[in-house]
């Protein structure tokens, strides 16, 4: 324990492990006190929430890293394991009280169990006599500041850009250096934790995975971020959506746990591109652009609360009749559809905790639309399964999906999933990558497999729903339960 002199800071990371811009590291590292890390690992915590094994493989990889990266600021990290959130309060009260910690720093969450966990631990400290400063740190402008001229948060996508542009030239927000090192008197280092054994320890108590596809070192984490930015960013409006061509950044996994932050991102597209506002047809602007989306849906969930909490955005989508088919989700879930685009993409999911984007669309909308099952269980799925599982963009991208979100899909708008393979697969390179059985179909039938005339030798289920009647279906359930909604 800290002599009882020594006062102490105390720096608490969650979705933020990293050193470099990191606010309120940097806050902790300015108060000329040696300064501590914690990280709490809350196994019933995740499993609550559906975090995937994969992304807790790699929390765990990453603190490992985090902690050897503290090391050359002179901080010790230690890795507590209690079950939940509830039990935060009391533990980091005892620990801040056993080493002289005078003050408490982390970075904001947005998430309602997040907010909650952080009130309670901030009335604990309080009365303890801690201090406990909470900073604004995952969005390059902090969710709730884009407001529209009434002062109201955006519901809409691309006014709330618009503002987002405006707000950020008037004051931009640039990444910061890794801070310099603190004092660290020799009686610190019992406070930091032997990761190796303890994070083995703790996995155990969590279903275990493999992330190792995904490496957690600093120097590969940056070099992502810049090989990406200098030689795939200008083909990235051309490239985003084929799903068998490594045309996006793939730093999702590192965004959701904040192994690299937004800022990052945004400093290095600016920092090669000065042009990119102005150039608002080319790939590094289309880029930021989704950089900018991450940001509206951390927006929404700090200011429409209940759609973090299984609601959905647009009140009159609660009168959605959705079926409960539990064959039918199965089907979906491992990729047995019988449509070759969403059940390629269900299996890359399963198989390596990630998906692309233009295939999240289109699994989201077959889910909701073509099976008319509920979003939440397609949030749910996705969520359990990614490796950058991350709750405001997750769920974002169902309400969109699902036509319950804000500046969603509108409901009569139906994605045809063979239309959609088509387009974006032409050769069906994707599909034969991820479903087997159908890597020797020619092209001309790979995306409507059963009109091959050799059929019957093919080991793969016919489609589970005729398209053309579903989206019928689903359209008029919509369309009931607005009328519904509107009768009340
Ligand atoms: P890039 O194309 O390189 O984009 C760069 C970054 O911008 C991404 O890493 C991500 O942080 C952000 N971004 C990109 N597209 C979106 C988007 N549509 N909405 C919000 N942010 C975006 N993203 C997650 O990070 N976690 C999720 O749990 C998640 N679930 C999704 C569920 C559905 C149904 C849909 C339609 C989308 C979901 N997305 C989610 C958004 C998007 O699919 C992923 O962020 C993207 O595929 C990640 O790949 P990338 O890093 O190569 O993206």
């Amino acid at each position: 324990m800290a002599s009882s002199k020594t006062q102490t800071s105390l720096m608490w990371f969650r979705a933020d492990l990293r050193t470099v811009d990191n606010t309120a590291l940097i806050q902790a590292c300015r108060q000329n006190k040696p300064v501590l890390a914690v990280f709490y690992a809350t196994p019933e915590q995740w499993a609550r929430h559906d975090t995937a094994p994969i992304q807790i493989d790699f929390i765990r990889r990453r603190l490992t890293e985090l902690q050897s990266q503290l090391a050359d600021c002179n901080i010790p990290l230690r890795v507590e394991t209690v079950a939940d959130f509830a039990a935060i309060p009391e533990s980091i009260t005892a620990l801040a009280n056993a080493w002289q910690v005078t003050h408490v720093f982390c970075n904001k969450q947005y998430e309602w169990n997040e907010k909650q966990r952080d009130l309670a631990v901030g009335r604990a400290l309080k009365s303890a006599g801690i201090k406990f400063s909470v900073f604004e740190d995952t969005c390059v402008i902090p969710a709730g500041q884009v407001l529209n001229r009434q002062g109201d948060p955006f519901k809409v996508y691309t006014p709330f850009r618009r503002t987002w542009i405006e707000q950020f030239l008037l004051s931009p927000a640039w990444a910061q250096p890794v801070p310099e090192a603190v004092a660290h008197p020799d009686n610190m280092s019992a406070f930091g934790t032997d990761l190796d054994e303890s994070l083995s320890r703790d996995c155990l108590a969590y279903p275990e995975a493999d992330s190792s596809q995904w490496p957690v070192d600093e120097s590969s984490v940056r070099q992502r971020l810049m090989r990406f930015c200098i030689e795939k960013i200008q083909d990235y409006g051309e490239q985003r959506d084929i799903p068998a061509v490594d045309g996006t950044s793939g730093l999702s996994p590192y965004l959701a746990v904040g192994a690299i932050s937004a800022r990052q991102c945004v400093t290095a597209v600016l920092h090669e591109y000065p042009n990119t506002l102005e150039k608002q047809e080319e790939g590094p602007f289309i880029w930021l652009n989704e950089i900018i989306w991450r940001e509206f849906y951390r927006h929404l969930i700090e200011a429409y609360p209940q759609v973090s909490r299984e609601q959905p955005f647009v009140n009159w989508t609660r009168k959605v009749r959705w079926h409960a088919n539990q064959t039918a989700l199965e089907q979906w879930q491992h990729g047995q559809t019988g449509f070759p685009i969403v059940d390629a993409a269900m299996r890359q999911l399963k198989a390596t905790g990630w998906m692309h984007n233009r295939l999240r669309m289109i699994t989201a909308s077959f889910l909701t639309k073509d099976l008319l099952i509920h979003w939440r269980e397609g949030e749910k799925w996705f969520m359990s399964h990614l490796i950058d599982g991350d709750l405001a963009s997750n769920n974002g991208g169902w309400q969109w999906a699902a036509s319950t979100g804000t500046d969603a899909q509108p409901y009569f708008r139906v994605f045809n999933p063979t239309a959609q393979g088509k387009k974006f697969d032409p050769g069906g390179a994707f599909i034969r990558t991820w479903v087997k059985e159908l890597a020797h179909v020619p092209d001309k039938y790979i995306h409507n497999p059963y009109d091959w005339p050799d059929v019957k030798n093919l080991d793969y289920p016919p489609p589970m729903v005729d398209h053309k009647s579903a989206r019928l279906h689903a359209i008029e359930v919509f369309k009931q339960a607005k009328a519904a909604a509107e009768a009340n």
